[in-house]
């Protein structure tokens, strides 16, 4: 008896024509990212859950009911990563990086939350992320957004734009925590079970809520900026003034607090506002988040070390792309058809040799009827096409036919030596490079 089998809901295949876009990003990440001094690490898939509890906070949304936490075989208790900034976090320290005085590092990797799904959000779902940690300074969070703003560029993205805020210090809090219980108080008696206990346990995540009964209530709560010192303001500013002379454009959104507990100062978010009329992400529009967190590192355990950090979701950039019509098309550059014994022996070396030499060249291993070939050949929109046939291995030449003019155009066959083919191939491959 066979048995048929589905993916786990909310996990996706990435599949072939679509994961020609995710190359697309993860290549471009890998060689901006350098450039920009940022090296990769890679942590485990899973973490000691008490890592995530502590550090992302037992009443985000994450933490109270989208990890995928079990014991393994050993009785200990393990989490699938849910987020990478605190393993990252936890590796610098392990490692001895926080003796270092500046560290930037970059990862790419899947992550797993239990969520409900809709577009652009799903249960293992992928993040481009950036951390660096060791300077305080207000250069260091607008390099990070910086590095984020110059991605999107590169991939060419559209419509999507630059929100931020500050945090304050964590001095700041206790006041401002006073202030918002003080105005979301006489309504508590209103409010669904979960945000009352948001209300009771951390008060300052209902302004992430996404309840829309508290939508108005949200609007009017005060704002942090109001109850922001100094020292976080001045820090603010510098940010500020260094975008404006970087020319990054950006909104500042006073209600913007990131669904995280270890943000301090400096939060941001690439958020995608489409023209109207389009919607490729649905409700799913933040395609990119992330601040300052100067004191994640001390609290798991290591030295006092500021930090910033960003994570993209890498899956919500493919829908764009895709709307965008973003799809680089490979193409294979020729199509070799086969006859039967000696002759496929020579049509497969010539195959392999080509390929050797860097040139994308297909042929259908079944062989078969010619015409069946040439419909093969069309299926894989190669670029060219001939039949390695007994004339042609005498003659030591080939006509070659481009799939992509039409019959009785001039200069829809021509032939050429063996000896000169790869040249020629390499020459038309250039000419019709793969986009974008
Ligand atoms: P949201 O408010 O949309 O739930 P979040 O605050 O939980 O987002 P972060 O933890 O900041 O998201 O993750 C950074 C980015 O990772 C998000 O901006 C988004 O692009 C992406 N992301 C987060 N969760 C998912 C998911 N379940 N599926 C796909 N992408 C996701
Ligand atoms: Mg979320």
């Amino acid at each position: 008896m066979s048995q048929k089998f589905a993916a786990p809901k909310g996990m996706n295949d990435l599949l072939p024509p679509q994961i020609e876009i995710w190359q697309v990003l993860e290549r471009t990440a890998r060689e901006l990212f350098g450039t920009w001094g940022y090296s990769e690490i890679r942590t485990p898939i899973v973490e000691d859950t008490a890592l995530f509890v502590r550090s992302v906070g037992e009443v985000t949304d994450i933490v109270s009911k989208e990890m995928y936490t079990f014991d393994d075989k050993g009785g200990r208790s393990i989490t699938m990563r849910p987020e990478n900034t605190a393993p990252a976090v936890r590796a610098y320290i392990e490692h001895g990086f926080a003796q270092q005085p500046v560290t930037r590092w970059y990862y790419l990797g899947p992550m797993f939350r239990y969520e409900r799904m809709k577009t652009g959000r799903y249960r293992q779902f992928y993040q481009l992320g950036a951390e660096a940690y060791g300077s305080a300074d207000a250069s260091q969070d607008v390099e990070n957004i910086a590095l984020a703003w110059h991605y999107l560029k590169a991939i060419g993205v559209q419509h999507v734009s630059l929100h931020l805020n500050t945090l304050g210090d964590s001095s700041d809090r206790p006041k401002y925590l006073e202030a918002l219980k003080a105005h979301f108080a006489p309504h508590v008696g209103t409010f669904s079970e979960i945000a009352k206990e948001t209300f009771e346990r951390n008060t300052m995540r209902l302004l992430d809520t996404k309840d829309e009964a508290l939508r108005s209530l949200v609007e009017s709560a005060p704002s942090l900026s109001e109850f922001v010192g100094e020292a976080a303001k001045k820090h603010f500013d510098e940010v500020k003034a260094l975008l404006t002379a970087l020319g990054i454009p950006f909104v500042i959104d006073p209600k913007l607090v990131r669904g995280l507990d270890y943000y301090t100062r400096t939060t941001f978010e690439f958020i995608y506002e489409p023209p109207a009329g389009d919607n490729a992400l649905g409700t799913a529009g933040t395609v990119c988040g992330g601040g300052r967190y100067d004191n994640l590192v001390h609290e798991l355990g290591g030295p006092e070390k500021p930090a910033v950090g960003f994570a993209m979701g890498l899956d919500r950039l493919v829908l764009l792309m895709e709307a965008l019509g973003k799809r680089p098309e490979r193409r294979p550059v020729l199509f070799v058809a086969t006859m039967e014994g000696e002759l496929k022996v020579h049509a497969v070396k010539l195959v392999t040799d080509l390929r050797a030499q860097g040139l994308s060249v297909d042929f259908d291993p079944r062989g078969g009827k010619i015409k069946r070939q040439v419909e093969r050949a069309a299926a894989v929109k190669a670029r060219h096409f001939f039949v390695y046939g007994q004339a042609e291995h005498e003659a030591r030449a080939f006509k070659i036919k481009n799939m992509d003019l039409p019959d009785g155009d001039p200069a829809k066959e021509v032939t050429v030596p063996l000896d000169a083919l790869a040249a020629w191939l390499l020459n038309a491959a250039q000419a019709a490079p793969v986009t974008p």
